[in-house]
């Protein structure tokens, strides 16, 4: 099997177990599970070289029951509908465990970005925009940045939406804040992440000042997570990316290894030997830390590596790290999980708040957003914990449990 069609399939199995404990019938299930909409297109390309390149772009729409389609745009070799199919589907459950007023959706195309020019970028997410046109717009599909795209892609697509249909910013979130895009929402996951954590820990009888924190992936996510971790009293000791490990038994410093990875011309973490020790990835997961914040991709957490970890807590800040079988392992072991649809949330949170803001057309201080976000996250938390407690499931469990309810009651009232 494909990692794709695992990653797909085990998207799958975490919310059908979530269907058989409610008790669901099999049409409703079949419902649940198909896809709203899938779009595969074709994206010529002239590259500046003077070669034309054949790209392929995605979107899938899952589930719209509860508002306009909503996830991310990812530029990646690997994406592909598989992908889009399982990220979707997490989208729309991330949604609703947060009672966003949005669905699921995902998207991308299968490129290496960093193989690209600045203005083949420009093009090809344009092409994008023009070949979904009609699917995309404030109520109906609202991208955002996912890996491998950021503010400058989002931007494109304002554009280009705007040279179609008229200028409205509410069509997608994550752009810079000259065109109405929100100064919280690079920071918003990591945020969130952190934020989580914190209300998680006594949970646990983790002390989170003091405590020792591992975070694999040093992006968007990771990175943020760390900061916010270390500033709310937490010791990382350990923070990764695709070439490897670093580990400071005492504590990184984190500003400087932010400083040298942006003054370096190709940035690796393990070499930056000044600031601790280079360690693997696989190291990494198997710590002796208080907390684990796998922040990077997906898969990272099999039954072999779940039965190697010596976290006393995982936090997901990655769209699915932990397989199916990896869930059952830490819930065997007792090592709670706080799922990515509840922990990595902070992002469209955020992004639900620029949509708001972007359909008053009225800007809001960034402390109101900052605020408004983190009670989203702990009445969603709180739900979470309290339904786990009053039925002695994992918090996964409970979060689809939450999630999936709403999404069939959305779906019943609306009949189809
Ligand atoms: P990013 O591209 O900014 O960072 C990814 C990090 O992971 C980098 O440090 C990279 O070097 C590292 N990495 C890549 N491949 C790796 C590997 N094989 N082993 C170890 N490390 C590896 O991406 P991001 O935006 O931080 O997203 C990370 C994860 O979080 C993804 O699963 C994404 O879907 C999810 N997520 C992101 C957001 C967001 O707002 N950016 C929101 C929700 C979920």
């Amino acid at each position: 099997m494909s990692a794709e069609n695992k990653l797909t399939q085990d998207s799958e199995r975490f919310f059908l177990d979530a269907l058989n404990q409610l008790g669901v019938d099999e049409e409703s299930k079949q419902l649940m599970c198909t896809p709203y909409r899938e779009v595969k297109c074709e994206l010529p390309l002239r590259r500046e070289n003077g070669q034309v390149g054949v790209y392929v772009g995605y979107r899938v729409q899952h589930d719209r029951s509860r508002g306009p389609f909503k996830g991310g745009l990812r530029y990646h070799p690997a994406v592909d509908l598989d992908h889009c199919r399982a990220l979707a589907r997490a989208m729309t459950w991330k949604c609703a465990v947060v009672d966003l007023p949005f669905g699921g959706a995902k998207g991308g195309i299968a490129c290496d970005p960093s193989t690209l020019t600045f203005s083949e970028r420009e093009t090809l997410t344009k092409r994008l925009v023009n070949r979904l046109a009609p699917l995309l717009g404030p109520d109906r599909d609202i991208p955002a940045p996912d890996m491998g795209t950021g503010p400058q892609e989002m931007a494109w697509i304002l554009e280009e939406y705007a040279q179609l249909s008229g200028d409205d910013p509410a069509v997608v979130t994550g752009k810079p804040v000259e065109l109405g895009g929100s100064s919280s929402r690079l920071a918003a996951t990591g945020r969130g992440v952190s934020l989580v954590t914190a209300w998680a820990c006594p949970a646990q009888g983790i002390e989170l000042d003091g405590a020792r924190v591992a975070v694999q992936g040093f992006g968007n996510v990771g990175r943020y997570a760390a900061a916010f971790l270390a500033d709310l009293g937490a010791r990382v000791v350990a923070v990764s990316d695709v070439h490897g490990a670093l580990f400071a038994g005492d504590g990184l410093d984190l500003e400087g290894v932010g400083r040298c990875l942006e003054d370096a011309d190709s940035p690796k973490l393990p070499e930056l030997e000044d600031f601790g020790e280079a360690i693997s990835n696989e190291e990494l997961l198997a710590l002796d830390v208080d907390v684990l914040v796998p922040a990077a991709i997906d898969g990272v957490f099999d039954a072999a590596s779940a039965r190697d970890a010596r976290a006393k807590m995982i936090v997901e800040g990655a769209n699915l790290p932990t397989t199916w079988e990896g869930a059952e392992v830490f819930a065997e072991r007792g090592i709670p999980v706080i799922p990515d649809i509840l922990a990595n949330a902070g992002g469209v949170t955020a992004s639900y708040l620029e949509w708001v803001q972007n359909r008053q057309r009225y800007r809001w201080p960034e402390e109101r957003v900052d605020k408004k976000l983190e009670s989203i996250l702990k009445a969603a938390w709180r739900e979470v914990r309290d339904r786990a407690q009053k039925e002695d499931v994992t918090y996964r469990q409970a979060s689809y449990l939450i999630a999936v309810e709403r999404v069939g009651r959305a779906t019943e009232l609306r009949g189809f």
